[in-house]
């Protein structure tokens, strides 16, 4: 068996395993990098604005020694500072400025360095620096003034580590949570791939069954519309190839059935003639006769056969232009004059001028042709035969209309099948195949017009068809 790589199954797995994990890859990088990053960044700017206030209420208070209201400001925006920012404060001189926050471990003293180091800048030095005990702290240090002739800083200490906790909780979480993800992706992929691939594996081992010959086999859909589509198409055609095969199975018996009895009969009158009317000019030419009609039957016979399997299979292209069926239609007539003036038939046609459609001269010829043919062969004992081409809603609309015994209502569809002939000994001025009706109908189902009888046994019949008028 032939091995087909990429299966759907797994494409649909790898797919959306790859979506899972590139989803967990962009929020594992928003977490690591930009949150970091971003919790920084509202740190520094809370410090820098905070240490910007504090600073301007201790130069309020030191500006107004004596108001009380300018300390009490400086001491709240102080204890505001701790209480809502989580900040360490630290309002020192310079000379406790290495003393000061001794907890922190000389940090607040690397601050100054550093604060000193880039000359002092306005808004201060803000900065992560790790003190001894490995815990990361964020350090703001700014000169907010002097006492007795030494400058005062203020320093504001925040520690990282609550931060840094939260952050290695969320990314064990987040592994547990890409985990998840994950499996919920591939269980997912699986049902869907199961869902996608199952129907069409099923599929294929139908057609499989199918293309063997066995024509008892149904293509099953699934929940999805495309594939329950695909399964009726494959419905479809197996239905087309199971009317094929019956078609030609069928054909050939009709075929060898039809020429059988044609063919004994040539070989009969031919070996009438070797054997007993060779000298008898009279029963010669009678035997002969015989032989010639035989032989135009089977002419005849052979050419309906080639028609419609033609017609049927598609294989003679249609060749559209633009008709007169008005005069297609007296053309027609016109081939019928010699036999019904021989004959005592008559037939009235009523034939608007100058009606116009597209479609195939020969093929809309050859069905004028059958449908005539066979109203004269079938209309009663007045000979008379009606034919119509009339403009009716703005279609072209062709009768033809017999006074014969008509069709019984349960024969009115099984007449266009193939080969089927009412059941009696019809004597038929028009030699007939039990094809006509069929040639009449695989052609106007390729034009894809409408056409149809209405007849009532004993009644005589109007068949017809409508075409499409061609106003040009
Ligand atoms: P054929 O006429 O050679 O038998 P057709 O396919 O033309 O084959 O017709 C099939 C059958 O339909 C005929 O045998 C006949 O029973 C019936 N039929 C066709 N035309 C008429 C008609 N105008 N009136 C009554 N029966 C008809």
């Amino acid at each position: 068996m032939k091995y087909y790589p990429r299966r759907l199954k797994y494409i649909i797995w790898l797919y959306f395993v790859l979506f899972a994990l590139g989803i967990m890859c962009v929020v594992w990088f928003l977490q690591l990098v930009l949150a970091n990053r971003y919790f920084y960044q509202t740190i520094e700017s809370s410090m820098i604005t905070t240490g910007r206030d504090i600073s301007v209420y201790y130069g309020n208070m030191i500006g107004n020694p004596n108001n009380d209201k300018a300390k009490e400001d400086y001491e709240a925006s102080i204890e505001n500072a701790r209480a809502q920012r989580s900040f360490q404060v630290f309002v020192a001189n310079g000379d406790d400025i290495y003393t000061v926050g001794n907890e922190y471990n000389g940090v607040i003293g690397s601050a100054y360095a550093y604060y000193i180091g880039h000359g002092g800048p306005e808004d201060g030095y803000c900065d992560v620096l790790p003190n001894e005990a490995k815990e990361e702290l964020y350090v703001y240090i700014n000169r907010i003034g002097e006492e007795d002739g030494s400058p005062v800083y203020l320093v504001l200490i925040r520690s990282l580590q609550s931060i840094k906790d939260t952050s290695n909780m969320m990314q064990r979480l987040l592994g547990i949570i890409t985990l998840v993800v994950i499996v919920i992706a591939l269980v997912i992929s699986i049902v869907i791939s199961a869902s996608l691939a199952n129907p069409l594996s099923k599929m294929t081992s139908t057609a499989k069954r199918l293309a063997r010959g066995d024509f008892n086999v149904k293509f099953s859909g699934s929940e999805y519309a495309e594939i329950r589509e695909l399964a009726d198409t494959l419905n479809a055609m197996k239905e087309e190839l199971m009317q094929t095969a019956i078609l030609q199975r069928e054909l050939l018996a009709n075929v060898t059935h039809d020429l059988k009895t044609p063919l004994t009969m040539v070989k009969a009158y031919a070996e009438m003639i070797r054997d007993f009317s060779g000298e008898n000019k009279e029963k010669r030419n009678k035997h002969a006769q015989v032989i010639i009609d035989e032989a135009d039957r089977l002419t005849m016979l052979v050419n309906d056969i080639l028609n419609l399997s033609k017609v049927q299979s598609g294989m003679d292209g249609l060749e559209i232009e633009r008709i007169n069926l008005s005069k297609l239609l007296s053309t027609v007539i016109d081939r019928f004059s010699s036999f019904l003036e021989s004959n005592g038939y008559t037939i009235n046609s009523q034939i608007e001028s100058g009606l116009f459609a597209e479609c195939d001269a020969k093929k809309i010829e050859q069905v004028f042709y059958n449908l005539i043919g066979n109203a004269i062969n079938y209309t009663g004992e007045n000979k008379t035969v009606e034919v119509f081409l009339t403009v009716n809603d703005g279609k072209i609309l062709f009768e033809v209309i017999d006074s014969g015994k008509g069709i019984a209502e349960d024969k009115i569809d099984t007449i266009w099948v193939k080969y089927y002939r009412a059941s009696d000994t019809h004597q038929r001025p028009v030699k007939g195949t039990g094809l006509g009706l069929s040639i009449v109908k695989a052609i106007l189902e390729v034009h894809g017009f409408r056409y149809g009888v209405i007849s009532r046994k004993g009644e005589g019949s109007n068949f017809f068809v409508e075409f499409p008028q061609s106003k040009g």
